[in-house]
């Protein structure tokens, strides 16, 4: 069920769990500012998730709250993994839902990454 992105941290969610080590991930990248690990419903060849370590809800929260160290080492992150998992060439795409509209589901910030193949249209629009 999509949440809302904003308000309390809720640390029983599947991320901070899975930061915590209390439940299982494929873990493909650490560093001191971030985990990455299979997403479990991969919609790409290759999909991987890249949370940061600290307690942030979504992007707004993480952008609103989070040091520029953080901020930083985050982003770096993201790149280093899409680098150490060969993407560069020929690409790929990072991609964060933030809120209902975008579906968000998990209330801990996230950026998905794909690649491993031709990844189609930027975006598609249901319902439309
Ligand atoms: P979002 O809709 O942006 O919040 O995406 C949440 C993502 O988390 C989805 O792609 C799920 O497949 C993924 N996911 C949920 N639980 C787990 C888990 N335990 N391990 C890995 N990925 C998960």
């Amino acid at each position: 069920m999509p949440v809302k992105g904003l308000g309390e941290y809720d640390p029983q969610n599947v991320f901070a769990k899975i930061l915590r080590g209390d439940i299982p991930s494929k873990r493909v990248y650490e560093d001191e500012w971030a985990l990455a690990f299979q997403d479990i419903n991969p919609q790409a060849p290759i999909h991987v998730l890249v949370i940061p370590k600290g307690a942030y809800i979504s992007l707004a929260d993480f952008t609103a709250k989070a040091t520029d160290a953080e901020i930083a080492g985050f982003y770096r992150a993201v790149g280093k993994v899409a680098k150490e998992l060969e993407l560069e060439d020929p690409g790929y795409r990072v991609l964060t839902n933030m809120g209902v509209h975008a579906g968000q589901e998990v209330p801990h910030f996230h950026v998905h990454l794909f690649g491993g193949g031709y990844l189609g249209p930027m975006l598609q629009i249901s319902g439309r």
